[in-house]
Formats: C-alpha cells, structure tokens, sequence
C-alpha cells in the first residue's frame, strides 16, 4: 500500500516536470517560428528563469527520496503502473532516477547560465551565419564549449569528457565504440563515391536540373502537406510551419510541430525536410497517450528518433516507388516544370550523389562523412585539443581531405549548422546511428511484410506505419536503444545493412 501512495506521489511530480518542460518546448517554437526580433533578449530570460525551475524541481530533496526509496524498494515490478503494465512502473520509475541522478550533479547556477548563453549564442549564430561573420561567432562558441566541458566534468563520465554528453542523446554509448563505426562506414563509402563520380563524369548528363528552377512556395507547401497526410501524419494533433532549420517539437502526441523550409528554386528542399520531420513527427504522434507525462512518454534515443525520419525521407521518399504514386500529382501541381516528368526521371533527379558543402543537404551517400568530421572536432574540442578558434581551418582542411571541397565562406562551412550553437555537443553523431538504425529496421519490416515498394507505389504506407507503430512508437522509452534493436531486428546494430542498401540503391541507378 505504501509503494502504490508513493508510486502515485512520484507519477504526480514526474507529470509536473514534464509539463514544464513542454512549456519551455513551446517557448523555444515560438522563438525559432514567430516571436519579433525585439522580444528575443526577453525571451532568453524566459527560458532561462524556466530552465531554473525545472532544474530546481528535479533536484528537489522530496523527490529524490521518492525515486530513490521506489528504485531501492523492489516490489515494483508485479505493479501496475502507466498503462496498466507490470514492469512498467519499475521502468519508469528506473528512467526517471537516470534522469535525475545526470541534473542533481550539474550545479543550478551553470544550469542557467547555459540555457541563458544558448539562447544568446543561438541569435548570434544567426546573425554570423547571414554575413558569414565568424568573428562575431566565435566568442559565444568558445563561452559554450567552456560550459559544456564544465557540464562533463559534473556529470562524471567513463573515457572521454565527451561521454557525458553524448549520453544525454543516446544513452549508454560510448565514443570509443561510436568513433570506429564511422570510420570503418566511411572505409566502405569511398570507394562507392570515387565509382560514382566516375558514373556520373561518364554520363555528362543533370538528372537533378528537373527539380531546380521556378517551384511556387504556395503550391510546394500544398504538396508538402498532402504527402504528409500520405504518410499518415494527424494535422488535427500537430501542425506544419517554416523555420530556417527544420525541425520536430511539441508538447505531447495530441501536439507536435513541425518546420520545413521552402527555397523557391529548388522542389527537392522543401519536400524532403518536411518528409524527413515528418517521419519524426509520426514517431511523437505514436507514443501512447497513457505515457504522456510521464518519464515513458519519451523516445529511446535520438538516434532511434532519426531512423524513423530517415527511414521515411530516404527509404520511402527517395524510392523509384514513392514517386510511382506522387508524380501525376506533381505533374498536376507544377505543369509548367514537370508536366512531363516521369517516375524515372524524378527517381534520378532525387537520388543525385554528389560531394557537397552543405550537411542538410547532402546526399544519402556522402551524408555520414560530413557527420564524421563533425565528431572528430567536437570531440577534440571537448578533450581540449583543439581551440575554437582553429576551427575554420580544421573544418576546411578535413572536408578536403574527405570530400575533395574546400568552402568558399564560412557560411558553407563552420557556421552552417545550428546544434553547437544550441550548446548541442554529442548530438551530431545520432544523424548516423540513425540512418544504421533506419537500415536494419527497413530489413526487419520487409522480412515482416513483404514487397515494401509495392506498397509505397499504391500510396499505401499504413502497413509500414502500424509495422513502426507497434514495434518502435508504442514502447516509448520502455527499451534502450540497444535494446530496442535487438529486439526488432534480432541483431546487434551493424554497418552492413546500411551499405547493402546503398550499394543495391546507387549500384542501379548509377551502373556501379
Ligand atoms: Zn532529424
């Protein structure tokens, strides 16, 4: 009877927190998609003054006594908790100590000081990266590396400083483990690259010059939604708005929010962000409602989070099948660019490989080595081997190295991403176990329901939404990652899976 009060107790606090922190969720949308310039400097502090409370919550003495004496008191695991599921009181209550153990040990005045220096440095980026100003950049970088080596330090970590963040995204990895999966992914890529460069110089010709020109932005974001819907996505619990980074948020599955972009020039930009954040959000709309609130109404890790947006940009998005189904619809939508496209054609202009600056838009095969240069960096940065002053140079030494270009501006290099000025260290390297992730679960799903293809052609993707449902949105964070893949896949994550697709994938459309 005390478990059942106390369990009851804890669920109430572990809602209160996580409602705040949906609150701060909310505070950060608004920022990125509405708020005026003016407002920024006050909304800094908004943040900040939130980050504090739910720092100070999590910290509190009373609930740490909570989720420490159910952690200890067993017994929890013949107990019906969220849901209605023994076990999954134990669980939640295991994920909520994780949770809190990581905050108690980071002191609340650096707490505020970097929710307040990211904010700050976020605005900055924005305005260097738009006069391609990294002077004007550096100085907050250099203040949030300091803070974030700090963080580790109180944290603690096994290894590398960089442990302790990288665990935040991707609980229970290790960089040590990470770093060589890369390289050895990178090993196999290359030479796929050099072969298709060669294809390509071959050939003479520009598959993707079909998809570049004059695309109306109020009829690409038509189409960006009714593909959206396609795919299965409730506009009744989220919504679709323009960002200059993408991205998914919301406060819970009745709310998540996605951001797409559109360039004017380009169809291919906007359609696949939206496709992308859409396979995210369909992951957030499928965490059971009964979870909500509590610390199960989570995903298993960020790169769980990113298999199921690569999974549908790539694997369904970028498939000859996808377009079987959508091209009369562009055509119908853009008649004067694509009135004669076909699904071949429009297949190849969405499949182009070719070495580029830019990470976001990148193709599938490149895409890993910009990942990798972004954790050789980081992780020296964090193990203090590098200064954040050398990291123009560094950047663009090593992009040579990989790619064989060397930006022009610090705008296509340095300064192009978002995640280090959000304080977002460790984060980077979940783009990739994703994509490993996405591959080994595509394996999985059509082992489960046969010829994927043949479905994506109908235009009919609920199998392979119920399929994701069931095994990956309906656990939440009842596994870890680790787990979770073991368990769907009946494998431990591989590179191989990955490779085969892109060797099958690019071997045909390029004669490699
Ligand atoms: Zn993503």
């Amino acid at each position: 009877v005390i478990v059942n009060t106390d369990y009851a107790r804890f669920l109430l606090l572990a809602r209160e927190i996580r409602d705040l922190g949906a609150a701060g969720a909310l505070l950060a949308w608004d920022q990125e998609v509405l708020l005026p310039p003016k407002g920024l400097a006050a909304r800094a502090r908004h943040r900040a003054a939130l980050a504090g409370v739910v720092h100070e919550k999590m910290c509190a003495p009373g609930y740490g006594e909570l989720v420490d004496g159910l952690a200890s008191a067993g017994g929890l695991d013949n107990h019906a908790g969220v849901g209605g599921q023994a076990g999954h009181a134990a669980t939640a209550v295991r994920e909520a100590k994780r949770d809190r153990d990581r905050a108690v040990k980071i002191p609340h005045a650096l707490v505020t000081e970097l929710a307040e220096a990211v904010s700050l440095s976020q605005q900055a980026w924005q305005a260097a990266r738009a006069r391609d100003d990294w002077p004007a950049f550096a100085p907050h970088l250099a203040r949030l590396v300091a803070l974030k080596r700090r963080e580790a330090a109180a944290v603690g970590h096994e290894g590398e400083p960089y442990n302790a963040l990288l665990d935040e995204f991707e609980p229970g990895a290790r960089v040590e483990t990470l770093a060589p999966l890369l390289s050895g992914l990178a090993a196999e890529i290359v030479p796929l690259i050099a072969a298709i460069g060669e294809a390509r110089a071959r050939a003479g010709d520009d598959p993707g010059a079909l998809l570049r020109g004059d695309f109306d932005v109020v009829r690409q974001e038509q189409f960006s939604r009714e593909v959206l819907v396609g795919m299965g996505f409730d506009l009744a619990a989220g919504r679709l708005d323009v960002s200059a980074h993408p991205f998914t948020s919301g406060t819970g599955p009745g709310d998540v929010r996605l951001t797409t972009r559109y360039d004017p020039c380009d169809l291919r930009v906007g359609l696949y962000a939206t496709i992308h954040e859409g396979g995210h959000g369909l992951y957030e709309q499928g965490i059971p409602a009964e979870f909500e609130g509590t610390p199960l109404g989570d995903c298993a890790s960020l790169g769980i989070h990113e298999s199921q947006s690569r999974l549908w940009e790539n694997f369904v998005g970028r498939s000859r099948a996808f377009w079987e189904h959508w091209t009369p619809r562009a055509r119908e939508l853009f008649p004067e660019r694509l009135g004669r496209a076909t699904p071949e054609t429009l297949h190849r202009a969405v499949n182009e490989v070719r070495p580029s600056l830019i990470r976001i838009e990148a193709d599938e095969v490149t895409y890993n080595l910009h990942i990798a240069l972004r954790l050789e960096l980081e992780r020296a940065l964090l193990a203090g081997e590098i200064e954040t002053a050398d990291l123009p140079a560094l950047w663009n030494a090593r992009l040579q190295a990989t790619l064989g270009l060397t930006p022009a501006t610090n705008r296509e290099g340095v300064l192009q991403d978002i995640h280090w000025a959000c304080g977002l260290f460790g984060y980077f390297p979940t783009y990739t176990l994703g994509n490993l992730y996405a591959a080994q679960l595509r394996e999985a799903a059509a082992a489960a329901l046969g010829d994927l293809d043949a479905l994506i052609a109908r235009g009919d993707t609920t199998p392979l939404l119920a399929w994701l449902r069931a095994r990956v949105h309906a656990r939440g964070r009842l596994l870890s990652a680790d787990a979770l893949c073991r368990e769907v896949t009946g494998r431990e994550l591989e590179t191989a899976p990955f490779v085969r697709y892109l060797q099958g994938k690019f071997g045909a459309l390029y004669g490699v």
